[in-house]
């Protein structure tokens, strides 16, 4: 039997533990696949590592080899029990026993860092972690997390496949699949195929809009309708009527025909500009004409 494999299930034994599924628990057991992460890591002393889910600690002890600072993020307490005992012994090494949603990244690092963040995440959650680190004021230099397959290749796909999910990650970085995982790297097997993401996260967003929850906003309801024309799906989401959304595609130079899935971030942030211009206009607008109303 396979050595990580028979490791991870002496542990689970010897603690009269089993893995919580809704928690997202498939510990690696696979060390070919292990060599691969930390390979696309690129961890070198001045390193400080961000790992959510540390699990039985298998990630964070070969992290904890190439790094200057690991601080590991475990949410069941059994396991953060666990982790705190086995690793007392690597001095660059802290558990911290909570919900990874729940960090504050600014606060976390007291003084602004430069991190990565490294995880075989909890597939449940992956959206909500990726916007929490990605739309956070302190975010990270890079991720490289394990994901479900599915979920990787919608996040990396260009013009024709897009997806809320792929621009709001695009917005941010540049994603690419490192390798393919198979269900039996893991104990529990998973149902699915898991990839290695990995995503250089830039300085600044890809495109520059003014108020980036009013620019997700649009985005959100330019997919309300999916496989609609862009003309009505966004209609509908906006709540505009038609003739609005057509001037508004007209000034961005967006074919009302289109659908969503092809827009390009560019196309969506110029289509964002003219709509704020718009809504400002009428905002402006809207209030003289109410002040108008109640000068005596
Ligand atoms: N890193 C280990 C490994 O590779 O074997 C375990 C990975 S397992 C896929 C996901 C881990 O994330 C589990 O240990 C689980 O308890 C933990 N987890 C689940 N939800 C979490 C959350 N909200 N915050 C922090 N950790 C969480």
């Amino acid at each position: 039997m396979n050595s990580l494999l028979a490791q991870t299930k002496r542990t689970l034994r010897h603690l009269d533990i089993k893995a919580r599924k809704r928690l997202g628990q498939h510990f690696l057991v696979d060390r070919e696949v292990l060599g691969r992460i930390i390979a696309a890591a690129e961890l070198g002393p001045s390193d400080v590592v961000l790992e959510i889910g540390p699990g039985l600690g298998i990630l964070t002890k070969e992290l904890a080899k190439r790094a200057g600072q690991v601080i590991a993020i475990e949410l069941d307490d059994r396991l953060a029990v666990l982790l705190k005992e086995r690793l007392s012994s690597l001095a660059n090494v802290t558990v911290l026993n909570e919900d990874v949603l729940h960090i504050d990244l600014a606060k976390l690092f007291s003084t602004p860092t430069s991190y990565k963040v490294v995880a075989n995440l909890p597939y449940y959650i992956t959206s909500p972690v990726l916007r929490h680190f990605l739309e956070a004021s302190l975010k990270p230099e890079t991720m490289l997390v394990m994901v479900q397959r599915e979920v990787a290749e919608a996040i990396v796909a260009g013009p024709g496949k897009r997806s809320v999910l792929s621009i709001s990650v695009q917005f941010y970085g540049k994603p690419e699949i490192v390798s393919y995982v198979p269900p039996q790297a893991f104990y529990p097997a998973p149902a699915v195929e898991s990839a290695i993401l990995r995503i250089e996260v830039y300085p600044q967003p890809a495109v520059a809009v003014t108020d980036e929850r009013g620019f997700f906003d649009m985005v959100r309801a330019g997919f309300a309708a999916a496989r609609k024309q862009i003309a009505n799906s966004l209609a509908q989401g906006l709540k505009l009527p038609k003739d609005e959304v057509l001037t508004l595609l007209q000034r961005a130079e967006i074919a009302p025909q289109r659908r969503a899935e092809t827009l390009t971030l560019e196309e969506w942030a110029k289509l964002w500009q003219v709509f704020a211009e718009v809504r400002k206009k009428n905002n402006a607008n809207s209030t003289s004409a109410s002040q108008v109303e109640s000068d005596p």
